[in-house]
């Protein structure tokens, strides 16, 4: 798919340095969707190398895992300028190029980190404060994982009781990694109708 010169969105290509289409490992367990490319990821094309990357760091270093083991990636590939929110066009845009990435990895866990990418791979508008914390089976295409929702490391950087929260359900994160593969949801039972014969008598009996 090719992103790389990408020109869906005329203002975000307009304005971007580079397309920042995510980094580490292509057969990770465990993937992380953030918001957007800030200005450091814009200049250098990777993901999360700012201080929220940092935290990030830190946190997957807390329950022993490196950012080289996991998949990184983003709602939109490239920086929405001054950092404004992604738009609703813009993250439809760039959807499949997502979708594509999580076919191709096939992660057991994604870790979807604050409201955008919570809302998109959830298809609800539910917010992060409420959903954080609970994992959740979902499909992409022909490939289903478990959901984690999670708060963004940059919403929690001068909230030190949201990077606790962030923290406790991070810490949950190797249990929810060791689960069983998701299973694919089953489809919706078939109901069973049970045919009666009736005896036209009775019919006219009144008895039915
Ligand atoms: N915030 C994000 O959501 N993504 C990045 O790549 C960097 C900061």
């Amino acid at each position: 798919m090719a992103a790389r010169g990408c020109t869906r969105c005329s203002e975000l290509a307009a304005t971007r340095t580079t397309v920042v289409f995510g980094a580490g490992n292509a057969d990770a367990e465990l993937m992380f969707v953030g918001e957007a490319p800030g200005a450091n990821e814009d200049l250098q094309g990777l993901p999360f190398v700012g201080a929220a990357g940092k935290l990030l760091e830190q946190l997957l270093g807390e329950i022993g895992l490196s950012r080289s083991e996991v998949f990184i990636a983003n709602v939109l590939k490239c920086r929405p300028p001054g950092n404004r929110d992604p738009q609703p066009g813009e993250i439809a845009n760039c959807r499949p190029y997502l979708e594509r990435q999580i076919e191709l990895i096939a992660p057991r866990v994604i870790c979807t980190l604050g409201n955008f990418a919570t809302k998109l791979l959830r298809g609800d508008p539910a917010g992060i404060t409420r959903v954080h914390g609970r994992p959740e089976v979902q499909t992409v295409g022909p490939h289903t994982f478990r959901l984690y929702p999670l708060f963004h490391p940059a919403a929690t950087l001068y909230t030190p009781s949201t990077l606790e929260t962030l923290r406790g359900d991070f810490l949950r994160l190797p249990t929810i990694l060791a689960l069983p593969p998701a299973a694919p949801l089953a489809p919706a039972p078939a109901v069973e109708v049970e045919v009666v014969e009736v005896d036209p008598r009775a019919e006219q009996l009144g008895l039915f």
